[in-house]
């Protein structure tokens, strides 16, 4: 189903025209639960993956028995799924009942489930994302590829910073002569986050204004000016007039949480942001970003149809060198 951004409650250009040097092209992916094939742009979907070629893994050192079980996760879901899907006699979702509370709380609970993985054992990563560029025409692909697949270690504990290990594959998918039918299965999560529900993607191109905080100051002045913050509803430039919400390809970062960080490659170019995961697609402050199909509809987890949950119920995001997208990419969280 297509999924279409309401018009921006204002034209900001039409207020302030010099806003139209701050732009820049994004594609939110509105990820919807769904069966992606290998064939398919998806988030946690299958991967086209050369048959002959060694799946990713993570053989960083740390604890990899303990966690959730992957199955666990999944079957919570399902759960929550129907319980929410069920509706009482005033038309409004009842939840779980309390057997399922009880089989929610049994399969809530982390544990040691794979004593027989070492520190360092390798374990195969999730895929996170896969994008075929003939659906997002305006990403910029690497020379010869067309095709953008996204792996995570799915537990936290990467390198000094704790990090999160993410892995960035560019293909010529016209090189997959023979995929690779199954893909390695992980037992043990170290976040049920980090799991994503396989979605189908569809993509929309927006267009979003660079954020608040990097914009000429005299430029900030006068939309501080404009804006009013007595009347709830009118719109903020922040939340409702510069930069998208939820998973997209492109477009520019926010930078409400930590103010602006500039991102440089270790070749010492700047670096453009490809990816944003983001733990939902709008919220209540952002909620004039909710696709027109989306309005009106009280189903369960509607903003979170990938249940992936990053840093603080944030956003990850993935950057490349503007020179060289194979230079090691970096990410940034907010
Ligand atoms: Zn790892
Ligand atoms: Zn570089």
């Amino acid at each position: 189903m297509t999924r279409t951004t309401p018009p921006r409650p204002v034209d900001i250009e039409a207020v302030f025209p010099e806003l139209r040097l701050h732009v820049a092209k994004a594609t939110r992916l509105h990820p919807r639960p769904g069966s992606p094939a290998p064939t398919d742009s998806s988030v946690g979907g299958p991967l086209l993956w050369p048959a002959d070629e060694p799946w990713l893994v993570c053989a960083a050192s740390h604890r990899k028995s303990r966690g959730e079980l992957l199955e666990n996760v999944r079957r919570r879901r399902r759960i929550l799924e129907a319980a929410w899907a069920r509706l009482g006699s005033d038309g409004r979702p009842i939840g779980p009942t309390d057997e399922e509370r009880d089989e929610l709380n049994a399969l809530n609970k982390r544990g040691n489930y794979a004593p027989e993985l070492a520190d360092d054992a390798e374990i195969p990563m999730l895929p996170v994302l896969q994008i075929f560029q003939r659906d997002i025409p305006g990403l910029e692909f690497p020379d010869g590829s067309d095709l953008l697949q996204i792996l995570w270690c799915p537990f936290d504990a990467h390198g000094a910073e704790k990090e999160i290990d993410v892995r960035l594959v560019w293909r010529n998918s016209a090189s997959i002569h023979e995929p690779l039918s199954m893909a390695p299965q992980l037992k043990v999560v170290g976040r049920a986050g980090y799991v994503p529900e396989p979605c189908l993607v569809d993509p929309e191109e927006i267009l979003e204004h660079q954020a608040f905080e990097l914009l000429p100051e005299d430029l900030q002045e006068s939309l501080e000016g404009w804006e009013d913050w007595e009347d709830e509803d009118a719109p903020h430039y922040q939340y409702d007039l510069s930069i998208a919400p939820g998973w997209k390809a492109g477009g520019f970062a926010s930078w409400h949480l930590t103010g602006p960080r500039e991102m440089l490659c270790d070749c010492g170019a700047p670096m453009r942001l490809l990816i944003t995961v983001d733990s939902k697609e709008w919220d209540n402050g952002s909620l004039s970003w909710r696709p027109v199909e989306d309005a009106g509809n009280p189903a369960y987890g509607l903003s979170k149809p990938t249940q992936v949950v990053v840093g603080r119920a944030g956003s990850l995001r993935i950057f490349v060198c503007t020179l060289d997208a194979s230079h090691p990419h970096k990410i940034s969280e907010q």
